[in-house]
């Protein structure tokens, strides 16, 4: 409630106000981003939204896309700029500056007062007034409570509802994890008492692939994927050719990482994806296995107990031989 109330102190006035959120953003992270956005500009606020990286094309439909700066060296002193002028940061969706690429070394420069709201393990603590629930869903799903705290449910229409509904649609896995709580379903309830088009959000997020996209997702699940059966593990690894050859485009290899989870009996799945500067890494697990912790250990990550990421400087052939060597290490949590 202290946090709430020096929220509110801050913005009694007119601010201008900057919003971002982490690398490679997904619908949690721009739509709460947006959903945040659409409120302050209500409030009479100057708001802009920089993302460090571009992000998938099936966001596109959420309001205020239109004017989000994407970061690039391009737009390097502009986005300095408006972090140097803010009188407010908000940080969504991320847990340290690290995650942010250009961006965090402004940022931490910046003598704006900065709001984290976030929901991953382990915050940094660079933030003047933190909201971090790593008990809850999504970042959108904080976001609404905060809206809702500070007096101004009523201002969440439908843009702003389409864009937080997206959010946590996205981050419980459409309502499957185990982070979708009554109180998950109760925000749900109100977002749609506001009107929300639900059957629209979900073809723009999950039906709308690219006929390569679907092609890829063909080829990879019937070439690509390994099983591990003596540790219930399974993982999906990718090279830089295939995804020239297949034109993959931001937001392409997006859940894919899902489809080796699926399997039956696999407790443990990752995701290898040659990015030339660097192998991303995706880890998934059910129950009790900790990926944030395994992420953390052995590949410079981290994120949320059963969905984390890395990331990797050597080859995508050596990246995968380590995650491999590493099973035996994991043997008991992975065979039960
Ligand atoms: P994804 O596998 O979907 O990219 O990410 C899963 C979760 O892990 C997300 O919550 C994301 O923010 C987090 N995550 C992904 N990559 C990294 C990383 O390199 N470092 C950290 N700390 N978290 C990550
Ligand atoms: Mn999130």
């Amino acid at each position: 409630m202290q946090q709430i109330e020096a929220l509110k102190e801050l913005l009694a006035t007119p601010k201008k106000v900057m919003i971002t959120t982490h690398h490679k953003p997904d619908a949690d992270a721009l739509g709460s981003s947006l959903g945040l956005s659409g409120y302050l500009k209500k409030k009479g606020h100057q708001v802009q939204v920089i993302t460090p990286s571009d992000y998938p094309s099936f966001l596109n439909w959420m309001s205020g896309n239109d004017e989000v700066l994407v970061y690039s060296p391009k737009v390097d002193k502009q986005a300095q700029a408006i972090i140097q002028e803010a009188d407010v940061i908000f940080c969504l969706d991320f847990n340290h500056l690290g995650r942010i690429n250009e961006l965090g070394a402004y940022i931490e420069k910046a003598t704006a007062t900065k709001v984290l709201i976030d929901h991953h393990l382990q915050p940094d603590t660079f933030a003047d007034i933190m909201f971090s629930d790593t008990s809850a869903a999504a970042t959108a799903e904080l976001v609404f409570e905060v809206i809702r705290d500070l007096g101004d449910e009523k201002l969440i229409d439908i843009p702003i509802g389409e864009c937080l509904y997206a959010g946590i649609v996205t981050d419980t896995g459409s309502f499957r994890h185990a982070s979708t709580t009554r109180n998950v379903h109760l925000i749900i309830a109100e977002l749609l008492q506001t009107g929300i088009d639900i059957c629209k959000v979900h073809r723009n997020i999950y039906d709308s692939y690219s006929e390569t996209r679907l092609r890829f997702l063909g080829y990879v699940l019937k070439d690509k994927l390994t099983v591990v059966r003596e540790y219930n593990t399974a993982f999906i690894s990718v090279t830089a050719e295939e995804l020239k050859e297949y034109n993959s485009q931001t937001g392409d290899t997006e859940g894919l990482v899902n489809f080796a989870l699926s399997i039956e009996g696999v407790r443990f799945a990752a995701l290898f994806i040659d990015r030339t500067e660097a192998v991303k890494i995706s880890f998934r697990s059910v129950g009790d296995i900790s990926v944030n912790e395994f992420a953390r250990q052995h590949f410079n990550g981290g994120g949320h107990k059963n969905a984390a990421g890395g990331i990797s400087h050597v080859s995508l052939n050596e990246t995968v031989e380590k995650f491999v060597n590493l099973l035996p290490l994991y043997k008991e949590q992975l065979a039960q």
